[in-house]
């Protein structure tokens, strides 16, 4: 296969003072320029730390990766610190929720732009300049001259996380992982921002791995969607498919904890039971078990005892031991599609 990012069986492992974490266990995915792949899965289910394994930012004295990860030809997990130096901020760039966190509170908002452009493309200090009130100016900031000089604290919240997206896109890289980017945001700033980011990817063709718990941002944003469990994969497929005809019981369980967006009424709110088990003794069997409401029906202790896996068909496929048909039979029933 020749996409232009394949990750195959990654593993990243690492070390606590209580024992070996496998936050990521065996993840496997392609991305085609100018798609977008949602990853979505409650915190601690691995997504983050795969966005990090693929931006060579974990700590590598404590940290083990195995499997591959193929990004234009290029094998990141073989890659030095200066390749991936090179390729960082440059072809791949990286959104996060903090804006605050991510922005340096000591130099304006367009010296922060211009001096990443300067960096990775060596521009002169006029062209960045030039550069940094263009993309002010398309991530919709108004006045992008005036506020160009303008510190990240003279900011809202909402206009952070623009100035973030201009930085982030100001080399106009070829992969941009946004890792939770709208999570802070009430929701109408929220959706702005969503829609801003859709313009961009369009304009600029850029591939976007969009990661979150929100399974409403998945519906405004991804083309195809990777639900992610105690650092699994347990159920991939396009957008409409993972949210019109899900499969696993996590991703239903996800579902009918969305508040109403034009779903089924009848069906009551049901937010998945539990908490997410510990990555550093996960369940035997099928580690969503202990959460699932469908053990009893598949019988035998199968749950608890034999682990799952996923087998794609077309891209499509969840890791369930329920058949098929039981699938779609719960789904339709019991289930509130968005
Ligand atoms: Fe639930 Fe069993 Fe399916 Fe796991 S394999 S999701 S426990 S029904
Ligand atoms: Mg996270």
């Amino acid at each position: 296969r020749s996409s232009f990012l394949s990750v195959r069986d990654l593993h990243v492992r690492f070390t606590t003072l209580d024992g070996i974490v496998k936050a990521v266990d065996g993840l496997s995915f392609d991305l085609e320029r100018g798609s977008t792949l949602g990853i979505v899965g409650e915190s601690g289910s691995g997504k983050s730390v795969s966005s990090l394994a693929i931006l060579g930012l974990h700590n590598p004295k404590k940290t083990v990766i195995g499997g591959e990860i193929h990004f234009d030809g290029v094998e990141l997990t073989k890659a030095s610190e200066n390749e991936m130096n090179k390729l960082r901020g440059r072809r791949i760039a990286m959104i996060f929720q903090d804006a605050l966190a991510a922005l340096s509170p000591f130099y304006s908002v367009g010296e922060q732009i211009a001096e990443t452009y300067r960096r990775h493309m060596g521009a002169s200090r006029k062209e960045a300049r030039q550069r940094a009130i263009d993309m002010l100016g398309r991530v919709g900031i108004p006045n992008p001259e005036r506020r160009v000089d303008d510190y990240p604290h003279h900011f809202s919240g909402g206009m952070r996380q623009r100035a973030m997206i201009a930085i982030a896109l100001a080399c106009n890289p070829d992969l941009l992982i946004a890792d939770e980017p709208t999570t802070a945001l009430d929701v109408t700033v929220q959706s702005q921002i969503l829609d801003l980011l859709g313009d961009l990817q369009s304009e600029f063709g850029t591939a976007i791995i969009f990661i979150t718990h929100d399974l409403g941002v998945i519906a405004q944003t991804a083309d195809d969607v990777l639900v992610m469990y105690a650092g699994r994969c347990v159920e991939k497929g396009t957008v409409r498919e993972v949210l019109r005809d899900a499969r696993h019981p996590y991703s239903w369980g996800l579902l009918s904890s969305v508040p109403d967006l034009g779903g089924d009424v009848d069906i009551p709110l049901r937010p998945v039971r539990g908490t997410p088990p510990s990555l550093l003794s996960p369940p035997p069997g099928c580690p969503f078990h202990p959460r699932c409401d469908y053990v009893a029906r598949v019988g035998d202790d199968a749950c608890k005892t034999s682990r799952p896996t996923l087998t794609l068909a077309d891209g499509r496929g969840s890791a369930c031991h329920l058949t098929a048909d039981e699938k779609a039979e719960i789904f339709a029933t019991e289930v509130r599609p968005l």
